[in-house]
């Protein structure tokens, strides 16, 4: 039955490359020349912030020179993309551009790109967007990665664990000293969802990690409400020199 649904939408909506719109064989994904052009994440990376390393895998745990200077007070991260080129647009639309429909295959991306993550009775939570942004917005493009990524791995999902109580200014541009403090107390766990963190480990997900100065603050929340152990996964990565 849902198949037959499935290839009936297909005939009337066949499947355009997320990237490019040109007609491609498989739905929810990108033609060859768009997934050549998309800068994925593969091979050796800091097992912290998920940013590539040179050399190659061994199996052990390696961090990045920032991570290993500042450690960070999650567990373990990763990025199913580095911010540039065709991944920073695709981004972008899903943020700003009203395509929800990307979140789908972005959040298939970031199962793969997070496969050691995952544990079980594992809460995923978005990065919160303050209301008033979210009026803008429409949608919390973390809150609906996080719920395509609860049907990828099965896992709890709570796209209101943490909350924003006061509205940040924009942080590009800031020192890491700034972005802390412009963070710190601005983000919460909804009191009323305090039970679902305590003893749990927490994945946090949110689109793009630059300094992971956002992703820092809900791990330091979540950890004083007795959260047990962060992990964070973002569907991209700035990278220094990209
Ligand atoms: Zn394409
Ligand atoms: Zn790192």
């Amino acid at each position: 039955m849902w198949q037959r649904i499935q290839t009936a939408v297909e005939l009337i909506y066949p499947p355009r490359c997320l990237g490019c719109g040109e007609l491609t064989e498989s739905d929810f994904g990108l033609c060859g020349t768009c997934w050549r052009d998309t800068p994925f994440i593969g091979g050796l990376v800091c097992h912290s912030c998920g940013v590539p390393l040179p050399g190659e895998a061994d199996g052990h745990r390696i961090e990045c020179d920032d991570c290993m200077k500042t450690p960070r007070p999650w567990q373990d991260g990763r990025a199913a993309l580095l911010y540039h080129g065709r991944a920073r647009s695709l981004i972008l639309a899903l943020k700003h551009g009203d395509r929800p429909e990307l979140a789908r295959p972005a959040a298939l991306w970031m199962a793969r790109a997070g496969q050691g993550l995952f544990h079980d009775d594992m809460v995923i939570a978005p990065v919160p967007l303050h209301w008033s942004r979210l009026l803008r917005r429409r949608y919390n493009q973390s809150a609906l990665l996080a719920r395509h990524l609860g049907l990828q791995t099965g896992l709890d999902v709570c796209p209101d664990l943490l909350q924003r109580r006061v509205r940040t200014p924009v942080l590009d541009g800031k020192t890491a000293a700034e972005r802390a403090e412009t963070l710190s107390g601005s983000i919460a766990p909804h009191p009323r969802r305090l039970h679902r963190l305590q003893g749990r480990d927490v994945l946090l997900v949110d689109d793009v990690m630059t300094s992971g100065a956002t992703l820092a603050a809900c791990a330091r929340v979540c950890l004083a409400a007795g959260a047990n152990h962060i992990f964070v996964l973002a569907l991209a990565r700035v990278a220094k020199d990209a």
